[in-house]
């Protein structure tokens, strides 16, 4: 199989439909049911390719992100699979194997197999680490048909023979680029190792490195191959703004932007799961209910704050990449990258989280001068350049000590920072930013210090930490 000969034949955007019925795929009608409950009336591009080459039975493999509808192109047709091909499901012994990166992710996949399969008689159960591992076996003990599992979980209880491998028929790899990210391969090896060799492999992937290749060429025989909304197609829907600002500055700001811009669902990402809690803690101090979601949380914890971020309760979630991986937010409206991501990749999936489903997002991203390089870097991968805006009407705080200089030329004296030599910084932020163009846009890296805006829209946002 080689992956570069091979031509994707869809490079829609994922909120995309394409000109064709659910029921033009031959799905059975139990599933087309349960579209239509859900609201469904026309598949996505990644559906309508997916669909008739895992219902034809063939290996897959398949570059697409979350937010393309990628769930439903495996679940619905192994679903119809299952369905029409009844066996006596048996304990701990499922037929179908879907492993996926993250708990959310494992946990959302579960969630649509049963709502794709509520009006079929198929059982599934979902299976993580982090959380106490009984219940799990408790369920491993009855009927199932449908696993979705994390690797190491599942490998956990694969040797403690708690889960059966030797009957599955079909095995999806969702999200393979981030599971061997994050360092699953070995656990992932493992479990191939315990299945037959006679199955239905499906391989989704955002992208396709040489590991990814390897794995592809090792388990899929003869595959179709489908691509859809390539990864830095995505950052075109979405509005994307940069606002330099020192680190220092960046919670102030944050403050800052939630409040005046009246942000009442935005999700924040920061580097480190201690970065996290820090902001969290710092807006809640000025008075914005935030949740910090990351993997040193509990699970009932990130559970929680998910849920209340979805229901609107809580309108700040803070978050780190692995934990917002695979968060299935829909129609989110505001992003903001706290730090940028030192991988490219990691920003496209980030803004990916907005503009989802037809809906159009904006993504703010607080750069400092440290973090030029990666700037550069993301603008390199989705060629284009990102608006720098200035925060007009922000102010430092003036009891935030100014850093130390970080450059030996053209030093502005200390009172005086640096900004002041820019013209009125150009708008305020969340609105479309003035056509991008030139003159109102701030220069990088130039202008390092917060606007001298005159007077602060709100003095509560811009108290230091
Ligand atoms: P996914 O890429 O699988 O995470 O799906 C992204 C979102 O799109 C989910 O909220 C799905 O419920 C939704 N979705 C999936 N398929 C369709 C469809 N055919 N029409 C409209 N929305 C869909």
């Amino acid at each position: 199989m080689s992956i570069a000969s091979t031509q994707p034949i869809n490079t829609g955007t994922p909120a995309e439909t394409v000109n064709l019925h659910f029921n033009q795929l031959g799905l059975a009608e139990p599933i087309l049911r349960a579209i239509i409950d859900a609201g469904y009336t026309t598949p996505t591009p990644i559906q309508a390719k997916a669909i008739p080459v895992v219902l034809n039975g063939g290996d897959l493999l398949a570059g697409a992100q979350t937010g393309t509808g990628k769930t439903a192109g495996f679940t619905l047709p192994l679903l119809h699979l299952l369905h029409s091909k009844p066996k006596q499901n048996k304990a701990g012994q499922p037929r179908c194997l879907m492993l996926t990166p993250t708990r959310e992710l494992a946990a959302q996949i579960e969630e649509s197999v049963k709502t794709y399969g509520k009006y079929l008689n198929l059982k599934s159960m979902v299976v993580f680490g982090g959380v106490n591992i009984n219940p799990q076996i408790n369920r491993l003990s009855k009927p199932i048909d449908i696993l979705v599992a994390t690797p190491g979980r599942l490998l956990d209880l694969a040797n403690q023979r708690k889960v059966d491998l030797s009957a599955v028929e079909f095995l999806v790899l969702d999200e393979a680029d981030r599971m061997l990210d994050m360092g699953f391969i070995r656990d992932i090896k493992k479990l191939l190792a315990m299945l037959p060799k006679q199955r239905q492999n499906l391989l989704f992937s955002a992208t396709f490195s040489d590991e990814i290749k390897t794995l592809a060429d090792g388990l899929l025989h003869k595959p179709g191959f489908i691509e859809v909304a390539r990864r830095n197609t995505a950052s075109e829907m979405v509005e994307q703004t940069v606002h330099l600002v020192k680190q220092a500055h960046k919670a102030s700001l944050m403050s800052y932007l939630i409040k005046t811009n009246n942000w009442q669902q935005v999700l924040v990402f920061t580097r480190t799961k201690h970065g996290a809690n820090r902001l969290a803690e710092k807006l809640i101090k000025d008075g914005i209910p935030a949740a910090a979601i990351h993997g040193n949380k509990s699970q009932g914890a990130r559970t929680r704050a998910l849920a209340e971020f979805k229901n609107g309760d809580i309108p700040v979630l803070v978050a780190t990449d692995i934990a917002a991986r695979g968060l299935d937010i829909d129609q989110l409206p505001q992003v903001v990258n706290f730090e940028l991501p030192n991988v490219p990749e990691d920003y496209v999936h980030r803004i990916g989280r907005t503009g989802r489903a037809g809906s159009s997002g904006a993504a703010i991203s607080l750069v400092d001068f440290e973090e030029a390089k990666y700037l550069k870097d993301i603008e390199k991968l989705i060629k284009r350049e990102i608006p720098k805006v200035a925060v007009e009407g922000f102010q430092a705080p003036t009891h935030i000590e100014p850093e130390a200089p970080r450059g030996p030329r053209n030093q502005p004296p200390r009172n005086k920072p640096a900004g002041n030599k820019q013209p009125k910084a150009n708008q305020a932020n969340g609105q479309k930013p003035a056509q991008a163009k030139k003159p109102a846009q701030q220069k990088p890296f130039q202008n390092m210090s917060q606007p001298n805006g005159n007077k602060p829209a709100h003095h509560s946002g811009n108290r230091g930490r």
